[in-house]
């Protein structure tokens, strides 16, 4: 058998990795075997020459090393199988209440680097990493042998994969699907444009946080502001509000939020516009209208660590907008999907947000990820998004 190819930690402190954690960083290795190619499949040892992992290894990218496991155990096919086996059970439960979850989710699962989400007869692949995307026929084998799907689309477009120096890659692995999937969450229907979507076509992280609308929304005048394909919007107007309107900055996502309205018979209810967030709230603030429920589900306001100021202020100026045109009982659902806005932070600029617009709030409900996007305590960068219904008095 051919020697496997090891990289080694350096001594002392440098050299120290994170336990349970799959990374590791460039700055934490000995220097490596030219032998060694970007995205080649290593053992790593400790200074001592003691066995900490086994994962791919890349110096393109700050996580110089990404760990599938930290037991010496062979990664290969059977690896990637049983893997995504152990996902998918973990799913299980989901299947009463959606054909659509996160099969696999990157480090979460033990598979750095990939996603795999499941629409409905689809199932949609994203490698996000050079040590994925060298792995990923037999990671598609698997899927089809284990997931069984009619259809696998891979999406691999992701900034990531310039940090990591490769090129987009998307089209089909066998049969040429459709390209958009009708799923359901709950009695709720949606269609996914897995092929131009965001990501892998639909925000499956916001599945709990859209069926708790209905505990609320009945008879309802709601505003949903970032209303991408309709998630929030359709999934209120069907748990019975008497009025949505969705609003989105980009006019190309406005078409499939009505076609999904349509499609769950609430058309009539429900209006899609074209509208920067801000300044539509300014626009109301001005004009005094109000509204019962109003959900802010914004992109990331921050990138990178740097950014977190500007992206709390950020964070701040909207919700104060949305606390001022929410009717006096009304809830503010509001969110924040980036891993590097603590919740400590978002919490504290929902007070100061609440006393700038002189408003009070109780807590009706702690939003996070759904449960297809487990959160590994070990891994504190699982999680990302958090949010909360807030009643809003004053
Ligand atoms: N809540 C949605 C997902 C929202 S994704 C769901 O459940 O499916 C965030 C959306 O915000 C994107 O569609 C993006 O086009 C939109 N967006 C970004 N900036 C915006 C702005 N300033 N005003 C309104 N919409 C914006």
């Amino acid at each position: 058998m051919m020697k496997e190819k090891n990289i080694r930690l350096r001594t002392g402190k440098k050299g120290v990795v994170k336990p349970a954690h799959p990374w590791i960083f460039k700055t934490q290795l000995l220097k490596t075997d030219p032998a060694i190619r970007p995205g080649d499949i290593v053992s790593v040892t400790d200074d001592k020459g003691k066995f900490v992992g086994r994962g791919y290894y890349n110096p393109k990218s700050e996580i110089a090393i990404r760990l599938f496991t930290f037991t010496d155990e062979p990664v290969n096919k059977d690896f990637f199988r049983r893997k995504i086996a152990e996902a998918v059970e973990k799913r299980k439960s989901l299947l009463s209440v959606t054909n659509a979850y996160r099969a696999v989710f990157s480090e979460a699962d033990a598979l750095p680097g990939l996603i795999v989400d499941v629409y409905n007869d689809t199932a949609v692949m994203q490698a996000l990493t050079l040590g994925m995307e060298k792995i990923k026929p037999d990671i598609a084998d698997m899927i089809d042998e284990v997931i069984k799907p009619k259809y696998i689309y891979e999406k691999s477009a992701s900034p990531f994969r310039k940090l990591e120096g490769i090129k987009d890659v998307t089209g089909w692995w066998g049969d040429e699907g459709p390209g958009r999937a009708e799923i359901h969450e709950g009695r709720v229907k949606f269609i996914v444009d897995i092929v131009s979507g965001h990501k892998t076509g639909f925000y499956l992280d916001q599945r709990k946080s859209r069926m708790a609308l209905g505990n609320v929304a009945g008879g309802k005048k709601v505003l949903d502001l970032f209303s991408y394909t309709g998630g929030f919007s359709v999934s209120a107007a069907v748990y019975g509000a008497g009025h949505v309107t969705g609003a989105d900055i980009k006019e190309e996502w406005l078409g499939l939020a009505r076609e999904n309205a349509a499609l769950n018979g609430v058309g009539e209810r429900t209006e899609f516009i074209k509208a920067d967030a801000f300044a539509m709230l300014k626009k109301i603030n001005d004009s005094g209208e109000k509204f019962d429920i109003i959900i802010l589900d914004p992109p990331s306001f921050l990138k990178t660590r740097q950014s977190l100021i500007a992206a709390s202020k950020g964070y701040r100026q909207l919700n104060v907008l949305a606390m001022r045109a929410i009717a006096d009982g009304g809830v503010l659902a509001t969110f924040s999907c980036s891993h590097n806005m603590p919740n400590e932070l978002f919490s504290k600029t929902l007070k100061e947000a609440a006393a700038q617009s002189n408003k009070k709030f109780t807590i009706l409900k702690r939003c996070h990820q759904a449960e297809d996007h487990p959160i590994v305590r070990a891994i504190p960068e699982t999680e990302y998004l958090k949010g909360y219904f807030l009643k809003i008095s004053g």
